[in-house]
């Protein structure tokens, strides 16, 4: 955590309005991350994906997440990311030619939802990479929503107590250390891995290191000239890089990834906050109010650590 986070999470928690005005510019300039070595993340191949939808129902079991029943009690298939959907699999067209997208959470290198988080309730793992979400930290206010460039975090507005649900690459399963297979490609033993990738009976989705991953789509490419619309990965540098990657035999923009600069985005979040900063004294003053009536209900246990 870097130290002007750490002076606008303490001013925040104390309400002091005019201290986290003044902490504002300093928490707006900072350098473009990168990911760390150990980041972990997924290849999705859509020339390999055939539809069967295994990785949707895999992801909802492994997230204790229940699905929609039809009125004879059978699961009904999302079609986009919910309250209770993490993961989902579209279909796109363009002209004749069709393509099935998988859409989760992308792990973005320099991830916008974790920096409107003014709370810090969204953290990128320093080690793994992996965006994860802490409940009990988080107030509901859903900047990270408006913050992420990819519409990834849903709301349970159902509940009473919500909460953000997205994709954590399945980090409460990952417990062992990684094994290498003969290949050198990283292996988890049954169950310690992302659900999803686990269940594909196609290797359309795979898990791996980052770097793996980029290797692996560059052999992928290697070895099929001409099957991928471009020869490249999305996501090796859109909006700072991603640590989920796909490759299409569909321009990028026509499966729903937006085309975004090499650098990250997390300035929108940053514009959020500016904007509660200068102009809303109302939300900053409710925030504070919010974090130092959570921390004092947490008695004994410290303000949470984060990359800056
Ligand atoms: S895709 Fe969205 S939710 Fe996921 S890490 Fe990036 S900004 Fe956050
Ligand atoms: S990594 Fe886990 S939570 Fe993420 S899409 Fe796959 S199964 Fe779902
Ligand atoms: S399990 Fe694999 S092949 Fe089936 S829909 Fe998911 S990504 Fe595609």
């Amino acid at each position: 955590m870097t130290p002007s986070r750490r002076t606008a999470l303490k001013v925040l928690a104390g309400g002091g309005v005019a201290a986290a005005a003044a902490a504002a510019p300093v928490a707006l300039a900072r350098e473009p991350k990168v990911a760390p070595p150990g980041a972990m993340g997924m290849l999705y191949d859509t020339t390999r994906c055939i539809g069967c939808k295994a990785c949707v129902f895999a992801c909802q079991q492994a997230n204790d997440l229940e699905p929609e029943r039809d009125a004879e009690g059978l699961h009904l298939a999302p079609v986009d990311l919910g309250a209770r959907t993490k993961n989902v699999i579209k279909l796109y067209k363009d002209g004749a030619r069709m393509s099935y997208m998988k859409a989760q959470c992308l792990h973005c290198v320099d991830p916008a939802c974790a920096s409107a988080c003014m709370l810090h309730s969204l953290q990128k793992d320093p080690k793994t990479g992996v965006v994860g979400y802490d409940p009990s930290y988080c107030v509901g206010c859903r900047y990270c929503q408006m913050a992420c460039p990819f519409g990834v975090p849903k709301f349970e507005f159902a509940k009473a107590v919500p909460k953000i649900v997205k994709c954590e690459l399945c980090r409460h399963r990952v417990k062992a250390e990684a094994k290498q297979d003969a290949a050198g490609f990283t292996r988890y033993a049954s169950g310690e891995g992302p659900a999803c990738c686990e269940v594909c009976p196609r290797e359309a989705v795979v898990y791996g290191t980052r770097d793996e991953l980029i290797a692996e789509a560059a052999r992928r490419i290697k070895e099929n000239p001409g099957r991928y619309f471009e020869d490249r990965a999305y996501g090796v540098k859109e909006a700072g890089g991603t640590q989920v990657l796909y490759l299409s035999h569909l321009p990028f923009d026509k499966l729903g990834l937006p085309s975004l600069p090499d650098r990250g985005v997390p300035h929108v979040a940053y514009t959020i906050q500016e904007g509660l900063y200068k102009g809303f004294v109302a939300p900053v003053v409710l925030y504070g109010a919010l974090a130092a009536a959570m921390w004092r209900n947490r008695r004994g246990s410290a303000p949470p650590e984060v990359q800056g």
